[in-house]
């Protein structure tokens, strides 16, 4: 077992697949807002995706553009927590610029890709769609008005 922090291991962010026997990629940045994470609900964080291999994101139709394929993104779930609580803690994480809520699976999906805003969505059947106020009011997240974030 490869540690990678006080809590997480390699087994916990590699490649799920057989094709790669489970290579690894993936940001300490992304690996510290884990630690943090649990620190602050002091509960286990299941990471339900980590890191992907190229096989992997062909495999499951994935752009070879995900950030998954980066070692930048991380699906996770925490049981007894809900997502739409856990969606809204991460927005305190500046460096996580992609952020997604996925109702079906129950999980949320936090990246480091490289932009300046924030991009939030809702992941419907595979289907990325930018968090509106009536989409957080049918998923039960908070709305954030950005731009009086910004001039705060
Ligand atoms: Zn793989
Ligand atoms: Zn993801």
């Amino acid at each position: 077992m490869t540690r990678l922090s006080d809590h997480f291991s390699a087994e916990d962010l590699r490649c799920s697949c057989q094709t790669c026997g489970g290579s690894l990629r993936i940001s300490l940045v992304l690996v510290g807002m884990l630690e943090e994470i649990r620190y602050y609900y002091n509960r286990r964080v299941h990471v339900l995706a980590g890191y992907r291999c190229e096989a992997r994101l062909k495999e499951l139709k994935r752009s070879r553009k995900s950030y998954h394929g980066l070692g930048k993104a991380v699906d996770i779930h925490l049981s007894g927590i809900s997502s739409q609580d856990l969606f809204d803690f991460c927005r305190g994480f500046k460096a996580i610029k992609g952020l997604g809520y996925y109702p079906e699976q129950d999980f949320v999906h936090i990246d480091l890709r490289d932009q300046k805003e924030r991009f939030e969505f809702v992941n419907l059947r595979g289907e990325y769609l930018p968090l509106t106020g009536d989409l957080a009011a049918t998923y039960g997240l908070k709305m954030v008005d950005h731009a009086a974030a910004a001039s705060a």
